[in-house]
């Protein structure tokens, strides 16, 4: 088989697969890589300094793998029939992002890639050396994909495919054989700049740019402590993500919904009532979570997000729920706890948080009671 008719039987094999979007490029470098040292050393990064520890390896895949030669990238679309954050859904109740609702996508496209990966051993007539990437190793992979023909990186700096739109998880198989490669997909953002403006805390800094810091999928995921105070209020009803940068996007409109059942949504975690997410324990965190995207978090995480959505929703039915996890045993979430009920109950909440002064002992939650008693004063 020559070069020509294995590229187009492993494009061929993916697809019957199940993939959506397959695209062969070469492994780089490309002008993109660099940009990635210059976002770490803004700092943009913020706690997720496992990004920093493989940057080198990042910027050129063959410094893991020296006979590297083509990037097979592999696209799934993830929509679902339900409707987007900014439509008509209830501000009361939560929001976890379109990506989350169903199975962890990492096993899903593992799966698949490994399949491939094993056909492509069959057919191929050289020795096959390949590795597995989804989300994992020191890869730009929304760079393979726009290398691969499977979209471009938009503003929102999001991989978008001018058919399906950007709700694409992608993986890639790194590997030794030389393959025809795709043309990388031209920018089509034009003089759009919709996510840049929805975004609530302006993390998109400019065009193509984003500061993790700022942005609440890392609020609500990545960052493993409190909420910076000035954000909370535009975290809004967050409580595992965001969309709103994917949701205005045009590109978006006429996304086709996905073949794959594993993406819908699991029960309640489309809009899901915070109260009852607000009372989940840490066995019921794992039983509802497990082998979902939303474990990542943690309890105590997920919880601490719930709380600020409850402090935003204005909405007094939530104290009871607050006061309760104002005695919870983790400190983030009584430092959360402190927080909300400042904000359902305003200076009403002095002689409660007051109250809790003397018992508290964490210097995380007595902060926090000391600038919500500033705040009453
Ligand atoms: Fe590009 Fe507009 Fe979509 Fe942002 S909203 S990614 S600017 S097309």
């Amino acid at each position: 088989m020559d070069t020509v008719a294995l590229t187009r039987s492993i494009k061929e094999k993916a697809l019957e697969i199940g993939f959506d979007l397959v695209g062969i490029s070469p492994v780089g470098p490309f002008p993109e890589s660099l940009f990635f040292k210059e976002w770490l050393s803004e700092g943009f990064n913020g706690e997720m300094k496992y990004m920093e520890r493989n940057s080198d390896r990042r910027e050129d895949v063959r410094r893991v793998f020296p006979e590297a030669r083509s990037v097979i990238s592999c696209g799934l679309n993830y929509n679902t029939e339900y409707p987007y954050s900014i439509n008509k859904v209830d501000k009361q109740r939560g929001w976890i992002s379109r990506y989350a609702w169903g199975d962890d996508y990492h096993e899903v496209i593992k799966d698949r890639l490994s399949k491939l990966l094993g056909f492509i051993r069959e057919v191929s007539p050289v020795e096959v050396k390949a590795l597995i990437y989804v989300d994992t190793g020191p890869v730009l992979e929304r760079v393979y994909g726009r290398y691969g023909g499977i979209g471009w990186i938009g503003k929102n700096t999001c991989l978008i495919n001018q058919k399906i739109g950007s709700w694409i998880f992608i993986g890639e198989i790194i590997t030794n054989l030389e393959l025809n490669y795709d043309s990388p997909v031209p920018d089509r953002c034009g003089t759009c700049k919709r996510c840049i403006d929805a975004c609530p805390t302006g993390a998109l800094v400019k065009p193509y740019v984003l500061d993790s810091r700022l942005c609440i999928s890392y609020l609500t995921i990545e960052l493993k402590g409190k909420i910076p105070v000035e954000l909370r209020e535009k975290v809004g009803n967050n409580v595992f993500g965001c969309d709103i940068c994917q949701d205005v996007c045009p590109w978006n409109r006429r996304a086709k919904s996905s073949r794959e059942t594993s993406f819908l949504p699991r029960e309640s975690l489309f809009n899901p009532e915070l109260s009852s997410l607000s009372e989940l324990t840490e066995e019921d965190f794992k039983k509802v979570f497990r082998k979902s995207p939303v474990k990542r978090a943690k309890r105590r995480g997920f919880i601490r997000n719930v709380l600020v959505a409850m402090g935003n929703s204005g909405n007094k039915r939530f104290i009871p729920h607050v006061k309760r996890l104002l005695k919870d045993a983790d400190p983030l979430v009584r430092a959360h706890a402190v927080w909300a009920l400042w904000k359902l109950e305003g200076k009403d909440a002095l002689e409660t948080i007051k109250g809790l002064l003397a018992k508290e002992h964490d210097p995380m939650v007595r902060e926090e009671i000391l600038n919500v008693m500033n705040q009453c004063l």
